[in-house]
Protein backbone atom coordinates (compact mmCIF):
# COMPACT_ATOMS: atom_id res chain seq x y z
CA UNK A 1 0.00 0.00 0.00
CA UNK A 2 1.26 3.38 -1.25
CA UNK A 3 0.51 6.59 -0.53
CA UNK A 4 0.60 8.58 -3.48
CA UNK A 5 -1.01 12.22 -2.71
CA UNK A 6 -1.71 14.40 -0.06
CA UNK A 7 -4.30 16.72 0.15
CA UNK A 8 -5.48 19.49 2.38
CA UNK A 9 -8.38 20.48 1.26
CA UNK A 10 -9.93 22.89 4.32
CA UNK A 11 -9.06 23.57 7.60
CA UNK A 12 -9.84 20.32 9.37
CA UNK A 13 -9.86 17.32 6.53
CA UNK A 14 -7.06 15.73 4.52
CA UNK A 15 -7.42 13.75 1.73
CA UNK A 16 -5.19 10.96 0.66
CA UNK A 17 -5.03 8.88 -2.52
CA UNK A 18 -3.85 5.83 -1.95
CA UNK A 19 -3.08 2.85 -4.04
CA UNK A 20 -2.27 -1.05 -3.66
CA UNK A 21 0.13 -2.41 -5.60
CA UNK A 22 -1.71 -5.99 -6.65
CA UNK A 23 -5.05 -4.55 -7.64
CA UNK A 24 -6.47 -7.16 -6.70
CA UNK A 25 -5.15 -8.03 -3.20
CA UNK A 26 -6.63 -4.96 -1.22
CA UNK A 27 -9.15 -7.27 1.19
CA UNK A 28 -7.73 -8.02 4.95
CA UNK A 29 -9.30 -11.38 3.61
CA UNK A 30 -5.90 -12.05 1.45
CA UNK A 31 -3.75 -10.56 4.32
CA UNK A 32 -5.31 -11.52 7.71
CA UNK A 33 -1.85 -10.93 9.24
CA UNK A 34 -2.38 -6.98 8.79
CA UNK A 35 -5.53 -6.61 11.26
CA UNK A 36 -4.28 -9.65 13.71
CA UNK A 37 -0.63 -8.06 14.29
CA UNK A 38 -2.08 -4.37 13.88
CA UNK A 39 -4.54 -5.29 17.02
CA UNK A 40 -1.78 -6.26 18.65
CA UNK A 41 0.16 -3.32 18.19
CA UNK A 42 -2.47 -1.29 18.95
CA UNK A 43 -5.83 -2.69 21.44
CA UNK A 44 -7.11 0.68 21.61
CA UNK A 45 -7.92 0.51 18.24
CA UNK A 46 -10.53 -2.50 19.32
CA UNK A 47 -12.57 0.35 20.97
CA UNK A 48 -12.76 2.20 17.33
CA UNK A 49 -16.48 3.81 16.10
CA UNK A 50 -16.84 1.89 12.54
CA UNK A 51 -20.02 2.93 10.28
CA UNK A 52 -20.70 -0.22 8.18
CA UNK A 53 -23.34 -1.90 6.59
CA UNK A 54 -23.47 -4.93 8.97
CA UNK A 55 -23.48 -3.32 12.18
CA UNK A 56 -20.19 -4.68 12.66
CA UNK A 57 -17.55 -3.56 15.36
CA UNK A 58 -14.84 -2.60 13.83
CA UNK A 59 -12.60 -5.79 15.02
CA UNK A 60 -15.70 -7.67 13.47
CA UNK A 61 -15.12 -5.33 10.23
CA UNK A 62 -11.66 -5.85 9.95
CA UNK A 63 -11.99 -9.75 9.26
CA UNK A 64 -12.72 -8.63 5.92
CA UNK A 65 -11.97 -4.95 4.96
CA UNK A 66 -10.18 -3.06 2.61
CA UNK A 67 -6.44 -2.77 4.13
CA UNK A 68 -6.55 1.31 3.36
CA UNK A 69 -9.67 1.45 5.28
CA UNK A 70 -7.29 0.25 8.16
CA UNK A 71 -4.85 2.46 7.48
CA UNK A 72 -7.70 5.24 8.01
CA UNK A 73 -8.40 4.23 11.26
CA UNK A 74 -4.74 3.86 12.55
CA UNK A 75 -3.77 7.54 11.20
CA UNK A 76 -6.76 8.54 13.41
CA UNK A 77 -5.51 6.68 16.63
CA UNK A 78 -2.05 8.03 16.34
CA UNK A 79 -3.37 11.26 16.13
CA UNK A 80 -5.72 10.29 18.84
CA UNK A 81 -3.06 8.64 21.01
CA UNK A 82 -0.79 11.92 20.92
CA UNK A 83 -3.76 14.56 21.35
CA UNK A 84 -5.41 12.36 24.20
CA UNK A 85 -8.65 12.27 22.74
CA UNK A 86 -10.72 10.59 20.32
CA UNK A 87 -13.10 12.63 18.35
CA UNK A 88 -11.37 12.62 14.84
CA UNK A 89 -13.13 10.86 11.99
CA UNK A 90 -12.27 9.26 8.38
CA UNK A 91 -13.66 8.05 5.54
CA UNK A 92 -12.63 5.88 3.14
CA UNK A 93 -14.12 5.47 -0.53
CA UNK A 94 -13.44 4.17 -4.28
CA UNK A 95 -14.68 4.13 -7.42
CA UNK A 96 -13.50 1.67 -10.19
CA UNK A 97 -15.63 2.86 -12.64
CA UNK A 98 -13.87 5.89 -12.69
CA UNK A 99 -10.57 5.34 -11.22
CA UNK A 100 -8.09 2.46 -12.08
CA UNK A 101 -8.67 -0.58 -8.94
CA UNK A 102 -6.84 -0.68 -6.10
CA UNK A 103 -7.10 3.30 -6.15
CA UNK A 104 -8.39 4.25 -2.90
CA UNK A 105 -9.47 8.05 -0.96
CA UNK A 106 -8.88 8.08 2.12
CA UNK A 107 -10.43 10.99 4.31
CA UNK A 108 -8.96 11.68 8.08
CA UNK A 109 -9.80 15.07 9.87
CA UNK A 110 -7.00 16.62 11.73
CA UNK A 111 -6.24 19.37 14.53
CA UNK A 112 -2.40 19.80 13.75
CA UNK A 113 -1.08 19.96 10.28
CA UNK A 114 2.12 18.78 11.30
CA UNK A 115 0.72 15.75 13.36
CA UNK A 116 -1.51 14.57 10.50
CA UNK A 117 1.54 14.43 8.07
CA UNK A 118 3.63 12.71 10.32
CA UNK A 119 0.98 10.18 11.48
CA UNK A 120 0.33 9.39 7.38
CA UNK A 121 3.79 8.37 7.44
CA UNK A 122 4.12 6.54 10.52
CA UNK A 123 0.64 4.48 9.43
CA UNK A 124 1.94 3.70 6.22
CA UNK A 125 5.26 2.49 7.54
CA UNK A 126 3.71 0.69 9.74
CA UNK A 127 0.99 -1.10 7.35
CA UNK A 128 3.78 -1.65 4.99
CA UNK A 129 5.84 -3.63 8.21
CA UNK A 130 3.18 -5.67 9.40
CA UNK A 131 2.12 -6.91 5.51
CA UNK A 132 5.58 -8.37 4.78
CA UNK A 133 5.30 -9.99 9.01
CA UNK A 134 8.31 -7.03 9.93
CA UNK A 135 6.58 -6.74 13.39
CA UNK A 136 9.38 -5.81 15.14
CA UNK A 137 10.65 -2.98 13.23
CA UNK A 138 7.94 -1.36 14.99
CA UNK A 139 8.13 0.62 18.15
CA UNK A 140 4.97 1.94 19.03
CA UNK A 141 5.82 4.00 22.22
CA UNK A 142 9.40 5.28 20.11
CA UNK A 143 6.90 6.48 17.25
CA UNK A 144 4.79 8.28 19.20
CA UNK A 145 7.19 9.98 21.37
CA UNK A 146 8.29 11.31 17.66
CA UNK A 147 4.87 12.21 16.47
CA UNK A 148 4.45 14.20 19.95
CA UNK A 149 7.49 16.69 19.56
CA UNK A 150 6.47 16.79 15.85
CA UNK A 151 2.50 18.05 17.16
CA UNK A 152 3.94 20.53 19.83
CA UNK A 153 6.15 22.14 16.88
CA UNK A 154 2.45 22.24 14.82
CA UNK A 155 1.31 23.55 17.65
CA UNK A 156 4.46 26.16 17.93
CA UNK A 157 3.90 27.14 14.34
CA UNK A 158 -0.58 27.48 14.60
CA UNK A 159 -0.12 30.48 17.66
CA UNK A 160 3.32 31.83 16.42
CA UNK A 161 3.70 31.16 12.82
CA UNK A 162 7.11 30.28 13.55
CA UNK A 163 9.13 27.43 15.22
CA UNK A 164 10.45 29.16 18.88
CA UNK A 165 13.86 28.14 19.19
CA UNK A 166 15.49 28.07 22.57
CA UNK A 167 16.49 31.71 24.06
CA UNK A 168 20.14 31.83 24.21
CA UNK A 169 21.65 32.21 27.25
CA UNK A 170 23.51 35.22 27.43
CA UNK A 171 26.34 36.34 29.66
CA UNK A 172 25.98 38.57 32.36
CA UNK A 173 28.24 41.69 32.00
CA UNK A 174 29.30 43.91 34.83
ZN1 LIG B 1 -14.31 2.46 9.74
Amino acid sequence: MKVVEILFYNSNRVKLVVEMPDPNCYSTKHAPHIPKLLFKLFPHLSTHRCDNDKGFTFRQECRSTEIPHLFEHLIIELQGQVLGSGVLRGETQWNWRVDPKGRFHVYVEYTNELLVLGAIRVAERIIQALDSHQIDQIHVEEEIQKLRLIASAGEQIKQTGQIIREPIRQTARA
